[in-house]
């Protein structure tokens, strides 16, 4: 009997979840269901679309009720308030039901084309891929604080990817589901905590495009010091919670599977 993830054949019908949060993208809704159904469409895959309205206060919630009327499959989740795009990504996954989770941004950034290689990737070999915007069309500044953010991740987690940041990602359910509840801004990090838990964790270069409509929800660049404080946290949370005399027990999401006679 496997526990937890069991790699190997995987030629049977999958369930694919998007989860996509939104804060105030009305004008960008419309154009992604509609990329994503003709992509999704042409997947051997069953799937859902979920979007999470994080409390937007612009005609967010009424675009994505149309969008539902138009195509199948598609949830909205509408938070209370502007909880911030962690709690967002955290209510998404807790909501799918798919075999693979696949988040991305609501603003036209990500490219929904990119999916089928994200799902060519992960099949048989990887817990989770990561999208390298390798010709990230951002501002220069937010370009430079990226890079210099991911040298010091790297330098803390030895996880093997360039852009830790980019939300175009896809996940196994049960590794992404194993993090849950997401806390404290560290949807930035999610393949950095699989990689520190032992699952495998590859990437995939994905196209990014410029914002066209709606404006950047990050434009303090002191974010990037909370940022750095939560990979710190994370870190020694790690080292201290996973040593056997720190009184550590067995949690079945450790293991990968179990090879009986
Ligand atoms: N977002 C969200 N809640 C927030 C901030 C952002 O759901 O409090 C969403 C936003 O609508 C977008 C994604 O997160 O779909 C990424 O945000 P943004 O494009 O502003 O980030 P950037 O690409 O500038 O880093
Ligand atoms: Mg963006």
């Amino acid at each position: 009997m496997a526990i937890g993830i069991k790699h190997g054949s995987e030629k049977y019908r999958k369930k694919i979840s998007v989860v996509i949060p939104v804060y105030n993208e009305q004008d960008n809704i419309m154009p992604l269901v509609k990329g994503l159904h003709t992509v999704l469409e042409t997947q051997p895959h069953d799937y859902e679309i979920i979007f999470v309205d994080d409390g937007s206060i612009d005609r967010t919630y009424e675009v994505l009720r149309s969008a539902q009327a138009q195509v199948q499959n598609l949830t909205i989740i509408r938070l209370k308030t502007n909880f911030g795009q962690t709690s967002a990504f955290s209510a998404g996954f807790s909501y799918a039901t798919g075999d693979y989770i696949i988040s991305m941004d609501g603003d036209l950034q990500n490219d929904s084309q990119d999916i089928p290689n994200l799902l060519e990737a992960i099949e048989g070999k990887y817990d989770a891929i990561c999208g390298w915007r390798k010709h990230r069309q951002d501002a220069a500044s937010k370009r430079f604080l990226s890079k210099v953010f991911n040298i010091i991740r790297y330098l803390i987690f030895r996880d093997p990817v360039h852009d830790v940041s980019c939300s175009l990602k896809i996940f196994r359910s049960a590794a992404i589901k194993s993090l849950l509840p997401l806390r404290s801004r560290n949807h930035n990090c999610l393949t950095s905590i699989l990689h520190l838990r032992g699952y495998t964790v590859g990437e995939i270069v994905v196209t990014h495009r410029p914002r066209i409509h709606g404006k950047t929800k990050y434009r303090n660049p002191f974010r990037i010091f909370r940022v750095f404080w939560m990979l710190l946290c994370l870190r020694f949370w790690w080292y201290y919670t996973h040593r056997p005399q720190q009184g550590n027990t067995l949690d079945y999401s450790q293991i990968r599977e179990i090879v009986e006679p």
